[in-house]
């Protein structure tokens, strides 16, 4: 197992790479910054969109088993009763009675080593709180009196279609979780395609919480997006299935994206909500240590149970072949892009001696590809790295640069995890070759222009 980093000063250089570099931005900045929310800039949605495109291809293309749906932030207020979301899903708050700073008492007793979940009842927390408080000591002064947990609520409310004064006795909610939208859609999916249970439903969208604590640059934000799998079982299925999920999605994080093993590691939950049969996670040993990178949870019957019960729809299903009749049990899978993305430049981030250098998987890195013009005031060196840019721009992510000298270009695309750099030189005006340097080794090689983009193609290939 990997040292745990802890490590404040990696966190800041990390930090310091996604400004400069046009990853990620405090959002508002320039009035002063809006707490929790961030921005992404010209690298970081290329990033995002590179981890969103390979969950999709890992957890739909790949699999004739599950299917991808786009459902709406704004739903029916009554999905939150239903989901529990109204009256259970809070944050809980205590106070140090010695110098009145607010803490969430999950987060306390985490840092004693005791996992609370985040759908206990007050009254749960409060005992959990209670049962560890020798071991837990206020952050800010080092008492440990505290106040009872109070429990506050995380949905984001809105007024959307309401336009009377006191919309906020009937608010609707911004959706907490991508996953609600799946369940209430789970009777339309079966209905409108071919899927039979066991089946999946694939989902990529914004949520959000309010937070009362953020925490860790892009690791807890008030606006996040989630990438949450909702797999349909029959009630005798559904642990075996689970195992399954799990490998699966353990291997997306070490095969697919190229994780080290040392740096994930499952944590199992002990304190389950009363309906949930199992929860792990997957942990990523990020700078400040091993903290969650995705949930896969077996969550029993409880979420076709509750909508068809405030709903008054009939979410059973019947198996064509068996003739049974049942409420289908639900495993998921759930994981931010703001975490993958966190977790990848944290792996990648490398100093070396002459450089800093994002050794990013090459499908995942921004630009594939960057294309420069030996000398700028040379005109036909110049046209003819544009030909190339143009003919390689059909089928990769490519930067031109034509600034300054090809030293400061090679570190520019470095620090942005761009594995190939070409370079067009007079040689090139003469026998069509071109330089081609690779990010990790620095090597240089001669390369024919008309097989560059097959070279480029058959490194970036995934799998
Ligand atoms: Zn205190």
């Amino acid at each position: 197992m990997a040292k745990e980093k802890n490590n404040q000063e990696l966190m800041d250089k990390i930090v310091s790479l996604c400004k400069r570099r046009g990853f990620v931005f405090q959002s508002s900045e320039i009035y002063g910054g809006f707490p929790a929310v961030y921005d992404y800039g010209p690298m970081g949605v290329e990033l995002e969109n590179n981890i969103k495109k390979s969950w999709w291809e890992y957890m739909v293309q790949f699999r004739e088993d599950i299917v991808g749906l786009d459902s709406a932030i704004f739903m029916h207020p009554k999905i939150w009763e239903a989901s529990g979301h109204v009256s259970g899903f809070s944050d809980p708050l205590t106070e140090c009675k010695s110098c009145h700073a607010r803490f969430r008492v999950d987060h306390l007793l985490e840092e004693a080593g005791v996992q609370a979940d985040e759908k206990m009842s007050e009254k749960e927390i409060n005992d959990l709180f209670n049962k560890n408080i020798a071991k837990i000591k206020c952050p800010s002064c080092g008492k440990n009196k505290f106040t009872d947990a109070k429990k506050f609520n995380l949905l984001v409310k809105s007024n959307l279609g309401n336009f009377t004064e006191d919309w906020q006795k009937e608010p609707v909610y911004l959706r907490g979780e991508t996953c609600q939208g799946i369940y209430v859609n789970y009777k339309n999916v079966l209905d409108s395609t071919r899927v039979k249970i066991p089946f999946g439903i694939a989902q990529i969208g914004k949520a959000f919480r309010n937070e009362i604590t953020a925490r860790q640059f892009v690791f807890r934000t008030r606006e996040f997006e989630q990438m949450e799998m909702q797999y349909f079982t029959s009630p005798d299925k559904e642990m075996e299935e689970y195992e399954k999920l799990r490998e699966y999605r353990w291997r997306y994080f070490t095969e697919y994206l190229g994780i080290k093993e040392e740096n994930l590691k499952w944590h199992k939950h002990e304190n389950l909500v009363f309906y949930a049969k199992e929860a792990y996670d997957i942990e990523y040993n990020f700078p400040f240590g091993f903290k969650e990178l995705e949930g896969v949870h077996a969550r029993g019957d409880y979420d076709l149970t509750q909508h068809s019960k405030f709903s008054g729809a009939d979410l059973s299903y019947k198996d064509a072949d068996s003739e049974e009749q049942y409420t289908p049990h639900i495993i998921e899978s759930s994981v931010g892009v703001a975490r993958i993305l966190l977790a990848l430049l944290t792996e990648a981030y490398t100093e070396e001696p002459e450089r800093i250098v994002l050794k990013l998987k090459p499908a995942l890195a921004p630009y594939k590809v960057a294309v420069f013009p030996l000398l700028k005031n040379k005109p036909e060196l110049v046209k003819k790295a544009k030909e190339i840019y143009d003919t390689l721009k059909k089928h990769f992510s490519v930067a031109f640069d034509d600034r300054g000298n090809i030293g400061k270009r090679y570190y520019a695309q470095d620090e942005i995890g761009t594995p190939f750099c070409v370079t067009v030189d007079f040689d090139s005006l003469k026998d069509d070759t071109v330089t081609l340097r690779d990010r990790d080794t620095t090597k240089q090689q001669r390369v024919e222009v008309k097989l560059l983009t097959e070279h480029i193609k058959s490194a970036i290939i995934n799998i």
